[in-house]
C-alpha cells in the first residue's frame, strides 16, 4: 500500500503550492486570522485560531482553523499532519473550558459535495444541551 498523499481525485481547490505561511488576501478566514475581521476568538496560537461560529447550529458552535491558508482537506499532505492533530487536540479542551461536558460533535465540509462553503480548512466543534438547530 502506498504511503497516504495527495489525492488524485477531480476535485483540486485554488491552493497555492510550497508557501509554507500562505495567505489569502480574499479569504474570510485569512482576514479573521489577520484580525482584519472582527470574530468571537476563543483561542490563539501561533499556529491556530479558534472563534465562534457566526450562525452557530448548536448552543456552543465554534471554529478552529489554520492561521496558514489552505483551502480544503484534499489540500493537506503529510506535512499538514501534526497541524491537523493539533486542531484535533484542541476540539476538546476548548468545549470543556466552554462548559461543554456531555459530548460534542466534529464536523470537517470538505468541497463542493461537502456543502464547504469557506474555501480555507475549518473544523466546526458543536455541543452543548440538545436540541440543536441541525446536526
Ligand atoms: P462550511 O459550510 O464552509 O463548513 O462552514 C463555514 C462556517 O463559517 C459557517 O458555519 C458560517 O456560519 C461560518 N462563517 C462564515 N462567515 C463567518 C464570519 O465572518 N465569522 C464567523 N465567526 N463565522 C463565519
Ligand atoms: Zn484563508
Amino acid at each position: 500500500m502506498s504511503p497516504p498523499g495527495r489525492p488524485k481525485g477531480e476535485y483540486r481547490s485554488a491552493q497555492h503550492e510550497g508557501n509554507p505561511m500562505s495567505h489569502d488576501p480574499n479569504c474570510i478566514f485569512c482576514k479573521i486570522s489577520a484580525g482584519q475581521i472582527a470574530s468571537r476568538k476563543v483561542y490563539e496560537d501561533d499556529e491556530l485560531i479558534a472563534f465562534h461560529d457566526i450562525a452557530p447550529w448548536a448552543p456552543v458552535h465554534f471554529l478552529i482553523i489554520p492561521k496558514e491558508h489552505v483551502a480544503t482537506m484534499y489540500d493537506t499532505g503529510e506535512e499538514h499532519a501534526p497541524m491537523m492533530g493539533r486542531m484535533m487536540a484542541l476540539a476538546p479542551r476548548l468545549a470543556r473550558d466552554l462548559g461543554v461536558v456531555s459530548g460534542f460533535r466534529i464536523v470537517v465540509n470538505t468541497g463542493p459535495d461537502g456543502r464547504q462553503e469557506v474555501q480555507h480548512v475549518h473544523m466546526h466543534v458543536m455541543g452543548g444541551p440538545r436540541p440543536w438547530l441541525k446536526g
